[in-house]
C-alpha cells in the first residue's frame, strides 16, 4: 500500500471513530438529559400532591426511591393529584374511567406510573396497555404491597396497571 493511501485509510478510520464518539457522548447525554427532566417531573407531581394530602406524598416518594433502588426500573410519574374538572372530563372521555367521587387522583391519594429502563440502545416502556403479567414481573405491584398501595392492575373489571393508590 503506498504512503498516500495508507494515510487516507488513517484519516477515514479516525473519522469513523470520531463519528462513532461523538454519537455515543450524543445518546448518553440525550439520555442525561431525559432522565433529569422525568425526576424533576417527578419531584413536582409529588410536591402537588403533598400539598393536599403530604402523608399520601411521603409514601408515594418512599415508594417510587423503593423501586428505583430494587429493580432495574425507572419510574416516571405520568397522573398524580387531578382537579375534579379534570376528572369529570376524563369520565367524559371514557365512562369506565372513575367518576369525581371515586377517583382517589382528587384527593391526592393515587398516582399513575409509567416504568422505563434501557438495555444497549433499546428503550423499554412499560405502559397501560403492557398486560398484567409484564406488570407482575418488574417486581413492582410487590414493593406497592410493603407501602400498602393498591394496584390498579388487580381491579376486575379495568385493567389499569399504573395506578397505585392508598386505600
Ligand atoms: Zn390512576
Amino acid at each position: 500500500m503506498s504512503f498516500k493511501k495508507r494515510k487516507l485509510l488513517f484519516r477515514q478510520m479516525t473519522n469513523i471513530l470520531l463519528g462513532i464518539i461523538i454519537l455515543s457522548v450524543g445518546y448518553i447525554c440525550f439520555t442525561i438529559v431525559y432522565d433529569l427532566r422525568i425526576h424533576f417531573n417527578n419531584r413536582s407531581v409529588l410536591h402537588n400532591i403533598s400539598e393536599t394530602n403530604k402523608e399520601c406524598a411521603d409514601r408515594f416518594e418512599l415508594f417510587i426511591a423503593d423501586i428505583e433502588k430494587e429493580t432495574s426500573w425507572k419510574v416516571d410519574i405520568i397522573s398524580g393529584l387531578r382537579s375534579k374538572e379534570a376528572q369529570i372530563q376524563l369520565k367524559r372521555d371514557n365512562p369506565r374511567n372513575a367518576s369525581v367521587d371515586k377517583s382517589r387522583h382528587v384527593l391526592g391519594r393515587a398516582v399513575d406510573l409509567n416504568l422505563y429502563k434501557r438495555e444497549g440502545f433499546q428503550f423499554i416502556r412499560l405502559k397501560k396497555s403492557n398486560s398484567k403479567s409484564s406488570w407482575l414481573a418488574t417486581k413492582v405491584p410487590e414493593i406497592a404491597k410493603k407501602y400498602g398501595l393498591l394496584w390498579g392492575g388487580t381491579y376486575k373489571n379495568y385493567h389499569d396497571p399504573v395506578h397505585f393508590e392508598v386505600n
